[in-house]
């Protein structure tokens, strides 16, 4: 491989980290900050709280001196009705006596609420300031994590910006200025070939693009994605090994009953090229989608009843039955996308399946057919 060649890989690398390391440390004061959100929350409810106590403790008093009033006014009526003339005066004396009665009443059943209520107000503070007392400990912490967190970046980062200075020193200017502007678009200038193919973008190099690039003596670049393509011997020989291998034995048939049955659709409800795996278990079955390109899961995973054949019918129309076999929780382990070894291992199946197809076909038209009459 050409020195540049592995400077551009190195820069590549070092781009990639400095971009990790860039992005964590900017993450790190939104974890804060989030932290710091949840506690001005707490501590919005405690003073609520509080509040709601001290408007309580003002009602109380406010009830208890119109009680006081009203006491005082009772007995402003007594001493009047000490000298009153007439029974009706008496008689309305005793009517104002009765009425404050009842005020005083309804006053202290006010006070009495009041009071039930202290007891739900002091757990409600008391919980609001436990709270407080937590968060404000976690806060802490979180910051010093941070704090930790961002210096080691730091640290690494001057590191990974020495390592990309020295490998843009051994660059070309012209391949360096290309790698840049690719990278600034795509967030990648760099790009390994095998199997004839682009590794970043999944293009096929024309034959004659791919010699050139397996030579390596001039750059070439991606028709598609633009960027410097590379090609690394030991890479590609490993599967040119594979392939040889897969090849030269024959196709192994998948089980017509096993428990599990991968598919592959060229058109798949405007998906595009999909990976279809159905996995049947006690009486029913699941579907998972994936994009053939990318190994990306495409929507929900689905669960139907009875096996696969009878619970997804109409997912089986013109598919190619490949072979696969994955536990489940190797499947859920896959976190939405599956690894490059699988898309390897189902694209090689693919591959052999259509050869098979064609051979057969070749076989069952090579009946004679009459040919048109010369014009
Ligand atoms: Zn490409």
């Amino acid at each position: 491989m050409r020195p540049d060649v592995e400077n551009l890989i190195a820069l590549q690398q070092a781009d990639k980290e400095i971009h990790r390391l860039k992005e964590e440390i900017a993450g790190l004061p939104k974890i804060v900050a989030a932290i710091e959100a949840k506690l001005a929350g707490t501590k919005a409810e405690l003073e609520k709280a509080k509040g709601a106590a001290k408007a309580d403790e003002a009602n109380k008093r406010k009830y208890e001196s119109a009680i006081q009033d009203l006491q005082g006014k009772i007995s402003k009526y007594r001493d009047q009705s000490l000298a009153v003339k007439t029974n009706d005066q008496y008689k309305a004396l005793l009517q104002e006596i009765q009425f404050a009665e009842q005020e005083i009443r309804g006053n202290e059943d006010k006070i009495l609420e009041v009071m039930m209520n202290v007891d739900n107000r002091d757990k409600e503070v008391k919980a609001a300031e436990a709270e407080l007392k937590a968060e404000t400990a976690e806060i802490e912490k979180e910051k010093d994590i941070a704090r930790q967190k961002t210096a080691e970046d730091e640290k690494l980062l001057v590191e990974w910006n020495a390592k990309r200075d020295a490998a843009r020193g051994g660059v070309a200017p012209d391949m360096l200025a290309h790698y840049d502007r690719v990278a600034k678009h795509r967030g990648s200038g760099l790009a390994e070939v095998r199997e004839q193919k682009c590794m970043a973008c999944q293009v096929m190099l024309r034959p004659q693009t791919y010699n050139e690039v397996r030579s390596g003596e001039r750059t070439i670049v991606c028709d598609s994605c633009s960027r410097i393509l590379y090609y690394n011997p030991a890479h590609d020989a490993q599967m040119t090994a594979a392939v040889a291998t897969a090849t030269k034995r024959r196709r192994a048939h998948p089980k017509f009953d096993a428990s599990q049955a991968w598919y592959y659709r060229p058109e798949f409800a405007d998906l595009g090229e999909v990976y279809l795996s159905f996995t049947n278990a006690g009486g029913s079955s699941t579907r998972r989608i994936f994009d053939a390109q990318t190994g990306r899961r495409l929507g929900d995973v689905l669960s139907r009843e009875g096996e696969y054949r009878l619970g997804f019918p109409e997912d089986l129309k013109d598919s190619i039955r490949l072979n696969g076999n994955w536990t489940e929780e190797d499947i859920d382990g896959w976190n939405d996308e599956m690894p490059t070894t699988v898309i390897d291992a189902l694209q090689r199946d693919l591959d052999l399946a259509r050869a098979e197809a064609s051979r057969e076909r070749s076989r069952t038209e090579s009946v004679p057919v009459q040919q048109p009459a010369a014009s």
